[in-house]
């Protein structure tokens, strides 16, 4: 019998689908992929900082919060980046930021607490929340405001039993990004109303056309106190198989998370993390982070305005991440839902995206831009070619 726990576990729908494209491009099947959700760039400064780790034998232990050098870093990044104030005795490293967000719902979620979930959101949300036997409350968004979240869209849904609030600002699926204005409303919520942030972070390195990202913990002492500052350094360097992320919170949660990482993984590989320390040290690294952010700024362009010219196919221009999130439900409805419709486009027009479903919102489709210009001009051409076959 398996345990009641994990009976309705779902597998990450986004991952699946990058094997479905594998399968398919192995058995000789021409198809363009926007299912990634990592950038297609390789890193080989950090590859080299991390050979040299390996190679001076930094291969045993390391201590189960992260190496002192690491979080020092973080420390100081935080608050040269981010103007949020942590020593490093408050920054815990784990193995990425979905690691990180499990410990942080461990560290605060009681059985039948309740955890505010702007929709649509990241797939992985309201698993983990599950599994610490909370329950996610969705908060819908619509596209007509461009999915932004507000205090009073949010106000609500807070109900006695409310603990946390997820924060997901550039968002991924939609890409939208909170204002500091409505991010300061949201806060002071927050405050009164004695609810923990958890401030998903991964995407600040991608925020486009000067619009300004706002790390939650930097808005005051009091938001600090009740924030849960998650990043990785899996978006903003290109390092997702390294499995490093980090939180930084206040130092008694943070000792929490640090006791709960010895227990469960122990430390996060420790050359990984020399890799990682030099993403935050080598000067190139802000270089080579810049050029990403520029390119994928370029495909965002070309990406919604092939998008937006599809009969019957609205799109809100993402401000920030790699994503961008149709609405095609005039289709999805003729074949009757986003799963059937996605499986229509692989099949037929063999192009990959991951239905919006999987993210809360029926009717959409996340597409990932992390492929070249050429490959974004393709796949949505095949979009649109085999959308309009459904007429
Ligand atoms: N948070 C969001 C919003 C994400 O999109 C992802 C990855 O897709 C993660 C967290 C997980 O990041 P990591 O690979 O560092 O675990």
């Amino acid at each position: 019998m398996l345990a009641r726990r994990v009976s309705h576990i779902k597998p990450a729908p986004t991952l699946a689908l990058s094997t479905k494209i594998d399968q398919l491009k192995v058995q000789g099947e021409d198809v363009v992929g926007f299912g990634a959700g990592e950038p297609d760039c390789d890193t080989p400064k950090l590859k080299a900082a991390c050979e040299r780790a390996l190679w001076s034998g930094k291969t045993k232990y390391a201590p189960s919060a992260g190496l002192p050098e690491l979080r020092q870093a973080l420390a100081r990044k935080l608050w040269e980046e981010n103007s949020v104030e942590y020593r490093p005795s408050e920054i815990v490293v784990s193995s990425g930021a979905k690691m990180v967000l499990y410990l942080v719902f461990l560290t605060i979620l009681d059985e039948g607490d309740e955890v505010l979930l702007p929709s649509p959101y990241w797939v992985t949300y309201p698993e983990q929340i599950m599994l610490c036997g909370a329950k996610p409350v969705v908060v819908p968004l619509n596209e007509d405001t461009g999915f932004v979240l507000t205090a009073r869209i949010l106000e609500p849904y807070i109900s006695k039993r409310t603990k946390a609030l997820v924060l997901n600002s550039p968002s991924n699926p939609t890409g939208a990004v909170i204002p500091r204005n409505e991010l300061e409303e949201i806060a002071q919520l927050c405050v009164d109303r004695r609810i923990f942030i958890v401030s998903d972070e991964c995407y600040e390195a991608f925020v486009y056309d000067g619009e300004e990202f706002v790390s939650p913990a930097s808005l005051s002492r009091e938001v600090w106190k009740i924030t849960f500052t998650v990043n990785a350094f899996s978006k903003t360097y290109s390092m997702t198989g390294w499995r490093v992320g980090y939180v930084a919170c206040p130092e008694k949660y943070a000792k929490m998370i640090a006791d709960l990482n010895s227990q469960t993984i122990s430390n996060v590989t420790t050359f990984a993390q020399y890799g990682a320390l030099s993403a935050l040290t080598d000067p190139r690294a802000k270089e080579f982070v810049k050029t990403m952010r520029e390119t994928f700024s370029k495909r965002r362009n070309i990406a919604y305005e092939l998008l937006k010219d599809i009969p019957h196919v609205s799109v809100v221009k993402p401000k920030g991440t790699f994503y961008i999130f149709p609405n095609l439900s005039y289709y999805s409805k003729k074949l009757g839902s986003d799963l059937v419709l996605a499986d229509y486009l692989l099949e037929k027009g063999k192009v990959a995206g991951v239905p919006g479903s999987a993210f809360g919102a029926e009717g959409y489709l996340r597409l990932s831009y992390c492929v070249s210009e050429e490959t974004i001009r393709e796949g949505i051409w095949r979009i649109r070619t085999a959308l309009e076959s459904l007429e």
